[in-house]
């Protein structure tokens, strides 16, 4: 059987989106979809005769024949994930040990993070930056997604900032807090860039906000050894 994987334009169809099926499908549930869909879109069935029709119907049929085929199916699903590898990057998780806080914003933090206070050998003393994120050469290539805890305000969650005498917001209709924001930096990543994120959009609710408009942060790229020294002082 020769059935062609790719469109006119030599791209890989994907044919479980064709037949608006999951990839995990099994047999039994592509053949009803199959069934289902080419009632409605067969030139014979639906009594319209369109070219559209028509190759909507071949592209179910190829579909089908496809996925109902286990040799096909692998064959096919093999194309599909390298397809998908390539134009997704994987994106390295920094752990949060390899972000360092400036003093003004640790001081900042530290009233509002009751539990997880900041350690000392986590403040970066530089100025022109609020956090300094230290990751290896194989991140700066991968890029990077971070996760760094702000000061945040809440509306209050008991009176919605409507009672002057709320006994948990003591009336300001506010509360502060701190919120993570996932900051995701793609390759490549230069040693020493300063990069400066909005939060004015990066809301992490609906009811609280970051209390700074914006964030910057250096990256630093250093060596693996470095990057297990930088976290132990
Ligand atoms: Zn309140």
């Amino acid at each position: 059987m020769n059935i062609s994987f790719l469109d006119d334009r030599g791209s890989l169809i994907n044919f479980y989106e064709v037949l608006n099926i999951p990839l995990t499908a099994e047999k039994a549930s592509i053949r009803s979809s199959f069934c289902a869909l080419i009632k409605l879109f067969h030139p014979d069935a639906a009594g319209i005769d369109s070219e559209e029709q028509r190759r909507r119907a071949h592209l179910i049929i190829r579909a089908y024949k496809v996925l109902s085929d286990i040799a096909l199916r692998a064959e096919y699903d093999r194309l599909l994930s390298a397809s998908r590898n390539q134009d997704r990057p994987t994106f390295s998780v920094i752990p949060r040990r390899r972000v360092k806080y400036s003093v003004s914003l640790e001081g900042l933090l530290r009233t509002r993070m009751l539990n997880k206070r900041i350690r000392r050998a986590e403040r970066v003393r530089n100025f022109g930056q609020d956090v300094e994120v230290f990751i290896t050469p194989g991140e700066s290539e991968s890029g990077i997604v971070v996760r760094i805890d702000l000061p945040s305000r809440m509306t209050c969650p008991l009176c919605y900032g409507k009672d002057p005498d709320c006994h948990v917001c003591r009336g300001m209709g506010r509360i502060g807090g701190s919120s993570a924001v996932e900051l995701t930096i793609p390759p490549p990543i230069a040693h020493d860039a300063l990069y400066e994120f909005d939060l004015i959009k990066a809301r992490p609710d609906r009811f609280t906000s970051f209390t700074m408009k914006s964030l910057k942060a250096r990256i630093s790229v250093i060596g693996k050894r470095n990057a297990a020294a930088a976290t132990q002082q």
